[in-house]
């Protein structure tokens, strides 16, 4: 047996609300797309894929030792990834993250034996999914801008089966404010 598990930042319930009522609009105006529901949306910092259940305790560790302030983030475009045949529907966060993403990255390195995505990080949020040999039209309006900061770092267990994949948040810790 293992464990699917990533880390991810918490958004605030209000973001998540704009970007759950864009996802939904867009998968009401395009059958080939499943929304995200609200509660599940979330920026994957680091994707650890199956593990060892052993590897829960100090996953957890490392995340609860996480110390950060608050980054303050900006909704940015809506991204269809991959680029040349969507799967999901995302939107491109900007701001200051790079400095978080890399403490989470070192700390599951130095507690795991993990190793990191070469890929850049390119910081999103998964908004839809497309459906199974679907493929959805590509216009949509520009996601409504908005400023705020991540409140939170979690360990996330994922538990894929039929129908949306549950989350369940296994470890936390609380960003400082600025
Ligand atoms: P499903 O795979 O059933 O569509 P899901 O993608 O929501 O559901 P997981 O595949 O367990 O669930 O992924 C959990 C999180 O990790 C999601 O944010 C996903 O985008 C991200 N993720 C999954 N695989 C990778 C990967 N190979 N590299 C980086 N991030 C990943
Ligand atoms: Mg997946």
């Amino acid at each position: 047996m293992t464990a699917r598990l990533f880390v991810a930042l918490e958004l605030p319930a209000a973001v998540r609300a704009d970007l759950a009522a864009f996802g939904h609009a867009a998968a009401a105006a395009d059958p080939a797309l499943r929304a995200v529901s609200e509660d599940a949306l979330h920026l994957t910092l680091a994707f650890l894929g199956h593990r060892d259940p052993a590897d829960i305790d100090p996953a957890g560790e490392a995340v609860r030792g996480v110390r950060s302030t608050a980054p303050v983030l900006a909704l940015g475009d809506a991204l269809w990834l991959a680029p040349r045949r969507p799967h999901v529907l995302t939107v491109a966060l900007t701001g200051m993250l790079a400095p978080l993403h890399a403490q989470v990255v070192e700390r599951l390195v130095a507690a795991l034996d993990w190793e990191a995505d070469a890929r850049p990080f390119r910081p999103h949020v998964t908004l839809a999914r497309v459906r199974r040999g679907a493929r959805p039209h590509r216009e949509l309006p520009d996601p409504q801008q908005a400023a705020f900061a991540g409140e939170a770092v979690v360990l996330y267990r994922s538990h894929l089966g039929r129908g949306p994949a549950r989350y369940e948040p296994l470890a936390r810790v609380s960003l400082s404010s600025q």
